[in-house]
């Protein structure tokens, strides 16, 4: 049936959606909920197609009759307007090869998703038809309230956590992990980089573990399903950062047999080779009293095999130093790691007790000054081996994203350094070569590397 339209509201010209319902009443509930959201936000429903801007047709995909019934009502709609996003049962359906039914008959939609997906109908109407502005409710730009500078963003794709380190409150506080659905994450990611966005740093509590909780199902992005899994977000934010010249960097990702698939998405020049994996230990006994997820992962044998899937790849990660029950030798074995592992980038705390965290109950806990000195011995190591991998980029040409510029120098970051946790790129003179003109903020430059220490980079623009 199509949905009579609304009554006219003063605004007059707010847009027009017209909705085709078939199926049963949850389809039924779940186009109810979809011309709610739509009311909500202030756009009509149409009485004709050709009186519509776009179309959304909630199919049913139960028996062959009503697949067709299906079918047709989109060629329809196609035929009659043109515009159409298609939800649903058939959305989710797929033929004896495997293929999505809806867009291999018609090709022409906008988008598709499965049933109960409001958010994801909602976010493909926004795209193809942005709702309308008023300015009493507008009060946020689309790309929402940001913080950083207008260059880099954070791009959350999850809440909560599923494990239970015994350091840490976190899933006391938040709860179990919720994983954001993927359309909402691409559309909130391509707001982003229409807004200027040129480095969009991926976080969440546990990266690799993204959609676990919705068992990886699938959601839609541009008409295409994808899955609820990190390593097909990573390939589309990757495809959509190139669309507009940007980068995405991955925090918090932990060293799961899956986190290979990633590795090879990080040679385009988009998907930063750059892998922040927060270890907080290497010996297995320790680990072991963390509770620390992938604690039975063979660390050094899969950050080597990182490196030879990829030679440009820079590591981050977070150490602590004196967990309760660490023994010297212990902590030697960590040290020895870190030697083996040459960890590019990494951070190291002396254990601090949390309160409510079940590792304070646990035995021999370390004295407090035995914790510092410990962390003192990680940093002097780290500041070895730190010095050792920067020296070795001298008379390298990296690709700089321009953070502040100031008279007579700019300051930048490579693929290899995170905003505000790692080292910088000093420039030297802030102008391009050969114009006359100052570096802007948020402009990638090539930089030839003349310079290093254990933690930044210094280096002139090539010309
Ligand atoms: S430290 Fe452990 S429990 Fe806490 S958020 Fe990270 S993975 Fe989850």
């Amino acid at each position: 049936m199509l949905i009579p339209a609304t009554p006219q509201t003063a605004a007059g010209a707010a847009p027009k959606v017209g909705f085709v319902s078939l199926g049963c009443p949850k389809a039924l509930v779940d186009s109810e909920q979809i011309l709610t959201q739509l009311r909500a936000e202030g756009y009509e429903t149409a009485k004709s197609y050709d009186g519509a801007d776009l179309v959304i047709v909630n199919t049913c995909g139960f028996i062959d009759a009503a697949v067709q019934e299906s079918l047709d009502a989109i060629g329809e709609a196609l035929a009659e307007n043109g515009k159409v996003i298609v939800t649903g049962c058939l959305g989710a359906k797929k033929d004896a090869s495997g293929e999505d039914i809806i867009t291999k008959v018609h090709p022409k939609v906008l988008a598709v998703t499965g049933p109960h997906a409001v958010g994801e109908v909602m976010n493909s109407v926004h795209l193809h038809l942005p709702k309308p502005h008023d300015p009493f409710l507008d009060l946020v730009p689309a790309q929402g309230v940001k913080l950083t500078p207008k260059h880099y963003a954070y791009l959350k794709i999850s809440e909560g956590c599923n494990h239970r380190c015994s350091f840490c409150i976190i899933p006391s506080m938040r709860g179990d992990l919720v994983s954001r659905p993927i359309a909402e994450l691409m559309l909130e990611a391509e707001n982003l980089f229409k807004a200027g966005v040129k480095e969009l740093l991926v976080i969440s509590q546990d990266t690799s573990a993204y959609g676990v909780d919705v068992k990886f199902r699938s959601g839609f992005w541009n008409g295409r399903p994808v899955k609820t899994h990190m390593t097909q977000l990573t390939e589309v934010l990757g495809q959509l950062a190139a669309q507009y010249g940007a980068w995405v960097r991955l925090h918090y990702v932990y060293p799961y047999p899956h986190v290979n698939d990633v590795i090879p998405l990080m040679s385009g020049g988009h998907v930063l080779p750059y892998l922040d994996v927060p270890l907080q230990h290497a010996h297995p006994e320790v680990l072991k009293r963390m509770k620390r997820p992938a604690s039975g992962e063979k660390n050094l044998e899969r950050i080597q095999q990182w490196r030879a899937m990829n030679p440009d790849l820079t590591i981050r990660s977070t150490f602590i130093a004196g967990f309760p029950g660490e023994t010297e030798a212990e902590f030697e074995y960590l040290l020895d790691f870190l030697k083996e592992a040459q960890i590019d980038r990494l951070g190291c705390f002396a254990y601090s007790p949390v309160e409510g965290a079940t590792a304070n109950d646990l035995a021999n806990p370390v004295p407090e000054d035995v914790r510092e000195e410990r962390r003192a011995r990680v940093m002097l190591l780290q500041e070895e081996i730190s010095a050792k991998r920067l020296q070795a980029k001298v008379g390298k040409t990296l690709r700089v994203l321009v953070d502040e510029v100031g008279g007579k120098e700019a300051i930048g970051r490579s693929a290899a350094d995170a905003p505000e946790i790692d080292g910088v790129v000093h420039i030297r003179r802030s102008l391009v070569p050969g114009q006359g003109k100052k570096l802007a903020v948020g402009e990638f430059v090539d930089v030839t590397i003349t310079k290093a220490d254990a933690h930044d980079l210094w280096g002139t623009v090539t010309a």
